[in-house]
């Protein structure tokens, strides 16, 4: 017969062939097929034909299961030899013995080959598997019954060998040659693997549930006392069933011990125990004693013996297979249920941390996940899945409207919309005019346990929104800013070029017209360099040190001294403050640049600069005797663009807004007030002093953007 299985046909393959060297292992079922066949003929009836047990079939499988494809006809021929010859020197017929031989290679080949075919991974068939599946179970069972039947069939044929069955002794040979496979193989294939090199040994702890946990064997976890009780429990059940001449009908009580075994034992030692009380049932049977020896026929008394037999050790089989496929899926549930729990953490703490608001609610209102951050934003994210009296004409549209419940991004993912950041503004108490929220939202797809949902995410983008409104505005204000003195330079240009086209201009007019166009390039080259101081203030990393501030302010003094109004600056020496040495220097810049530009005219500029301190800081003061900011504009002069002076001083807007910067970003501030006796400016402002820890840098508050005058060209 053709083997298939890769494994039985490869001899290292077969782990039972490393159990015992080559020649162990034949001395050793040589003798064990001697001793089966001597005690199977034990049983022989003469007035029938027939042994009443026949143990040999079981010795039969594990010749086939212990060996490979290369070993078996060797196998097959020392079984057939043996047999045959224990069987003539027992006592029997060379018909008898003939038969006997042809029937336990016939089964045991049949039985190999069902069982390399269908169970490969199992041990004895090619793997190293323990029968532990209720799937490897089924083959078994198809292995033996098939082998049995094949073999108990020939036998009953008779082939002239022997004389036909009738139907008792057929009968009785497949319930023998059945049960003894079944208790042989249902033992060898729960030991084999044990005893297999590199094989599974028995647990001493429970498995850890692991990712793929497939049935493996169930622990013993009872002590040597329970074993002893089950022992002694055993022994009075079938004791009292089996040693009296007029049995008690406590048949029934057989079930007790075997069921206790399967449920508490390791598949091995239940097989042992089913397999040892099957067969003191067997030999009490055939000694005359107990509920089977009863029977009229001996040979029916048999084969309910050895039919007991079978069915404990199936039983025991079918629970242990039952059971560790139930701990396998319990293993593997609390598994999944560890990596349910993980992502479920993982998944809380992402939403935990997330600085987006997050909502999932289903239609009916309940709200599945909401988050911290939404919480914080909205006081209360539910509020974005419906409109509850309490926020009812709070949220608008960015326009004004109110919004009304079917136009909330919730309900419109629910109807299948998906919502992409849009804006809504929501007005509350604390922000009356409203903070812009980012909201998205999109339906959450559908299933069975969950009916319709949606999921809503949103940010508070007030900030935002308004840095991009003032970064429109800055745009726009620097592109009408440059604008204004490029027109001036073509409209001059244009009015030269018709000039000489005409062919007579004078000097005096070409010059001035010249002077126009030279003004208004340096009128667009300040702003310029306003433009970049502006950047400079806003985005320069500061790098502070400690620094001689009046030598700085004397550097740029010194420039400005040189003016057409010879301006009069005083420093305070010894000014030490710590600082960026480049802002401080833009900060000076402005501040003395302006002290000295706005003076009445026919002034000449007066500036002081004195200081005082003030705990880790210093307190700076610019005086001027200029023209003074009125006070409604204290304030706003601090504010980009914001000019109050236009005419005939030139001028960006942007000079202040860099000093405040400046100072705020250096932990200072920076405010103006009226001059000394009601004349000019004071401009007052605070710098760390020197070896003082520069305080954390506080962000630069927003500013209204202001559209400036008309530059002057
Ligand atoms: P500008 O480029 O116009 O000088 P600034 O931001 O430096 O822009 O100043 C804003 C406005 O504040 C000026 O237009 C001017 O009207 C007023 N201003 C600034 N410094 C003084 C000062 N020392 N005396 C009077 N007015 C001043």
């Amino acid at each position: 017969m053709e083997v298939q299985a890769a494994g039985w046909r490869t001899p290292a393959a077969g782990p039972g062939r490393a159990l015992v060297p080559e020649g162990l292992r034949l001395v050793a079922f040589v003798c064990a097929t001697w001793i089966a066949t001597d005690i199977g003929f034990a049983s022989y009836r003469p007035e029938f034909g027939v042994s009443l047990i026949w143990p040999l079939s079981g010795v039969g499988l594990l010749w086939a299961a212990t060996g490979d494809r290369r070993t078996w006809p060797l196998d097959a021929v020392l079984l057939t030899a043996v047999s045959s010859a224990a069987l003539v020197v027992a006592g029997s017929t060379t018909g008898q013995a003939a038969m006997g031989a042809l029937q336990v290679v016939l089964q045991a080949t049949v039985y190999q080959a069902v069982m390399v075919r269908w169970a490969p991974a199992l041990w004895g068939s090619g793997g190293t598997r323990p029968l532990r599946r209720t799937a490897d179970l089924w083959v078994f069972l198809l292995a033996v019954t098939v082998g049995s039947a094949v073999a108990s069939g020939v036998r009953a044929a008779g082939l002239g060998l022997v004389p036909t069955s009738d139907l008792q002794d057929a009968s009785l040979v497949l319930a023998r040659n059945l049960s003894w496979m079944i208790a042989v193989g249902g033992v060898a294939l729960q030991l084999g693997p044990r005893l297999a090199p590199g094989g599974p040994r028995p647990a001493r702890t429970r498995p850890e549930p692991g990712p793929r946990a497939a049935p493996t064997d169930r622990t013993w976890r009872g002590g040597p006392l329970e074993l002893l009780a089950l022992a002694v429990v055993t022994l009075a059940v079938y004791g009292a069933v089996f040693t009296r001449e007029q049995p008690l009908p406590l048949t029934f009580l057989l079930t007790v011990p075997s069921l206790w075994a399967a449920m508490r034992l390791d598949a091995l030692r239940a097989a042992v125990h089913a397999v040892a009380s099957g067969t003191f049932a067997i030999v009490m049977t055939l000694s005359g004693n107990g509920v089977f020896a009863s029977m009229d026929d001996p040979r029916v008394g048999a084969a309910l013996a050895q039919a007991l037999l079978a069915v404990l050790v199936l039983k025991t089989l079918v629970i242990s297979c039952v059971m560790s496929e139930r701990d396998a899926a319990i293993r593997r549930a609390r598994v999944s249920e560890a990596a349910s729990l993980g992502r479920a953490a993982l998944l809380g703490a992402v939403l935990h941390n997330m600085n987006e608001g997050i909502v999932v609610a289903r239609e009916d209102g309940e709200v599945l996940v909401r988050n911290a951050a939404g919480d914080a934003l909205l006081r209360s994210s539910v509020m974005l899945t419906t409109l509850p009296d309490a926020t009812r004409g709070r949220l608008f549209h960015p326009d004004g409207t109110a919004l009304d419940e079917a136009e909330l991004p919730f309900r419109r993912a629910l109807a299948g919309e998906e919502v992409l950041r849009e804006d809504l503004v929501l007005r509350s108490d604390s922000s009356p005019d409203g903070r812009v929220i980012e909201v998205s939202a999109s339906p959450v797809a559908e299933t069975e346990e969950s009916p319709r949902a949606a999921v809503v995410n949103f940010r508070d983008v007030t900030t935002v929104r308004e840095h991009e409104g003032d970064l429109a505005a800055f745009a726009g204000v620097v592109a009408h800013d440059l604008n204004n003195p490029l027109t001036v330079v073509s409209g001059w240009a244009d009015s030269l070029a018709d000039f000489f086209a005409l062919g007579d201009v004078s000097a005096e007019d070409g010059q001035a017209m010249i002077g126009r166009i030279q003004g208004a390039a340096t009128h667009m080259r300040r702003f310029i360099d306003d433009l970049l101081g502006y950047t400079v203030a806003r985005d320069r990393p500061l790098s502070p040190e400690d620094l001689d501030l009046s030598a700085v302010a004397e550097e740029v003094a010194r420039l400005r001294r040189d003016g057409a109004t010879h301006p009069h600056i005083e420093i305070e020496p010894g000014i030490r403050v710590r600082a960026d040495v480049v802002l401080l220097r833009q900060l000076l810049d402005n501040l003395v640049g302006n002290a000295v530009k706005y003076v009445a005219p026919h002034t000449r500029p007066h500036v002081t600069l004195t200081c005082r301190p003030a705990g880790d800081m210093v307190e700076l003061r610019l005086t001027d005797n200029g023209i003074g900011i009125p006070e409604s504009m204290r304030q706003r002069v601090f504010e980009t663009f914001v000019r109050v002076q236009t005419d005939g001083y030139g001028g960006t807007g942007l000079g202040l807004d860099i000093c405040r910067r400046v100072v705020v970003r250096h932990g200072g501030d920076i405010r103006v007030e009226e001059g000394a006796e009601g004349v000019g400016s004071t401009f007052v402002f605070t710098l760390p002093r020197a070896g003082a820890r520069l305080p954390g840098l506080p962000p630069v508050e927003r500013q209204q953007v202001a559209v400036s005058p008309e530059p002057t060209a």
